[in-house]
């Protein structure tokens, strides 16, 4: 076991108490809907919630990968629920959303990885609240022939993957994946549909270097992604990889800085940033400009 570092003062989350954040919950238990909002026992749900933002897990709440800094549960996982799409869809039109996120757990063990059960989420959000902005988290579609053509048909408004972290440390942090199919995934996207949003996302904190991370943004660059998030990786549980250091807000300003010199739309970096974290205002800023 790894035992968990105390965090540094910087890092401070406030217990969730807002009445918001209450029928938040509610709506999700009434729903039956996952969130990774609590699978990942994400520190930004006291805030996220009391502002309605909640970002639905489609699929289930079992994964068929295991990366070593992820709380979601890992096995095989439950048949599809036909009925979450339009469960997915209502809620979303319930909390008024202006711009969702939705993610996944991933799905190896569908033929298409899932990839039918996206768009049918996106669509039914489409059909009930036609002014939502779309934004999707997607798993990488490992060998799943066709499965990205589906979801990109679906035209999500923001298309999302996450690298999570530097190539080096891929076979101990995320060993079901691969770093340049990752990569191929969001350049891919961009080719299908150009005018879809890409973005990705990285934590830091595990070992990687600098040098590394620029290396990240640069091959990020070269497939076309216009959105960056950075967050620093918090240890979910005694089980799961370390923290191996923390990295100050000076140098998560400097990572943003060095993110839009690089030609980023939208850069999110801080200690606290996870993909889905102001999701919905860094978006409307960006279509107001
Ligand atoms: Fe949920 Fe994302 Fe907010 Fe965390 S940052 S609480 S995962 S919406
Ligand atoms: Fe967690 Fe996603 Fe990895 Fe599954 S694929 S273990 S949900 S990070």
């Amino acid at each position: 076991d790894n035992p968990i570092a105390r965090k540094p003062d910087w890092i401070r989350v406030r217990a969730p108490n807002h009445p918001v954040y209450h029928e938040t919950r509610a709506l999700m238990r009434e729903q039956k809907l996952v969130t990774v909002c609590e699978e990942a026992a994400c520190p930004n749900i006291g805030e996220c919630w009391s502002q309605r933002h909640a970002t639905m897990m489609i699929m289930g709440e079992i994964c068929t990968r295991a990366c070593a800094f992820c709380n979601v549960a890992t096995g095989l996982p439950n048949p599809l629920d036909d009925g979450e799409p339009d469960r997915v869809a209502h809620a979303v039109a319930t909390l008024g959303l202006r711009h969702v996120v939705v993610t996944s757990v991933d799905r190896d063990d569908l033929p298409d990885g899932g990839a039918r059960h996206f768009a049918r989420v996106i669509t039914a959000i489409r059909a009930a609240s036609p002014g939502t902005t779309i934004e999707i988290l997607t798993p990488d579609f490992l060998r799943k022939p066709g499965a990205l053509d589906v979801v990109v048909a679906a035209r999500p408004d923001v298309f999302n993957h996450n690298l999570e972290t530097v190539p080096r440390l891929y076979p101990s942090i995320r060993p079901g994946a691969r770093y340049y199919q990752s990569l191929r995934l969001l350049d891919d996207v961009k080719r299908l549909d150009p005018s879809i949003f890409t973005k990705s996302g990285l934590m830091v904190g595990l070992g990687e270097e600098r040098p590394e991370i620029l290396q990240v943004m640069d091959d990020l660059r070269v497939a076309d992604v216009d959105f960056i998030t950075m967050g620093q990786y918090l240890q979910p549980t005694a089980k799961h990889a370390a923290v191996r250091h923390f990295v100050t807000p000076d140098e998560f300003a400097d990572y943003a800085a060095m993110a839009r010199a690089k030609g980023f739309l939208q850069v999110s970096a801080s200690p606290l940033t996870r993909s889905s974290y102001h999701a919905d205002s860094d978006f409307a800023e960006l279509r107001a400009a």
